[in-house]
């Protein structure tokens, strides 16, 4: 197979550069100028369904994915390291200032400085944040909805936040990774899934291992900070109605942090 991508343009690129005899990349950019993509890794077998897509625009790569073909995708390629830090909160002047004036800041002062009412009348926020049990939140009631999924990875998922922007109106949304988040060090930890999956769950060893390979490459972060970043640009690009705050959890103090990304 050749080495060099093809490309398309209409709005967005997407290139497909083929990997080994069995197996090519789709390469999804939003602009043409992006140099960040979402990149989906899919059986050639797959190539048909793509190809549909692409004509009709009218799957999205996630219903393919969910259309029971093995994949292990999508991932990120990391740009370069990005001139970012975390801003704590510990007074109303640190809240960033987009977030000003919003329920973002409003659920920022709730949480980290016990500002605010304790009960609304609609929701007004959606958070996203990972299910791991040393993250507990503050959140006053009937405030917001609460997405729990591991990693804070809402990808495969978007359909569920659609629906809270559809049917509840929400406009705002908090993206919440967390610090010594399990996902990260998803890759170390296989043999482990293997083992604890067959003592556990009652599982033969090589369906335990075809789970982890099928699914630890969708849930694996390599960096949460860079992660939520990114993840939260990609919800606002997708979403052009929504403002996303990506926050980083300290599970040693329950505190939330602002991922601030430098001019
Ligand atoms: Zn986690």
């Amino acid at each position: 197979m050749g080495e060099k991508p093809v490309s398309e343009s209409r709005s967005g690129r997407v290139d497909i550069v083929p990997q080994g005899g069995f197996h090519f990349e789709v390469r999804f950019f939003e602009s043409e100028s992006d140099r960040r993509y979402r990149s989906w890794s899919l059986p050639l077998a797959a190539a048909g369904a793509i190809t549909r897509w692409w004509l009709k625009r009218s799957l999205s790569l996630g219903e393919i994915a969910g259309g029971g073909e093995e994949l292990s995708g999508p991932e990120i390629e990391w740009e370069e390291a990005q001139s970012v830090s975390l801003r704590g909160v510990e007074r109303e002047a640190d809240i960033f200032e987009p977030y000003r004036g919003t329920p973002i800041s409003t659920w920022l002062r709730y949480h980290n400085l016990g500002e605010g009412p304790h009960s609304y009348d609609s929701p007004q926020l959606l958070i996203v944040t990972c299910m791991d049990y040393r993250i507990e939140l503050h959140v006053p009631k009937r405030f917001a909805y609460i997405l729990r999924l591991a990693g804070a990875n809402i990808r495969h998922r978007e359909f569920d936040l659609a629906c809270v922007l559809a049917f509840a109106g929400i406009r705002h949304v908090c993206l919440v990774g967390h610090t010594d988040c399990a996902m990260e060090s998803l890759n170390e930890k296989r043999e482990d899934f293997i083992s604890g999956l067959q003592k556990m769950g009652g599982w033969s060893k090589s369906r335990a291992e075809l789970e982890f390979g099928v699914f630890a490459p969708r849930l694996a972060i390599p960096n949460v900070v860079d992660f939520t970043l990114f993840e939260a640009a990609w919800l606002e690009r997708r979403f052009p109605g929504l403002l996303v705050a990506p926050l980083i959890y300290d599970v040693k103090d329950g505190s939330l942090c602002q991922i601030v990304r430098q001019p």
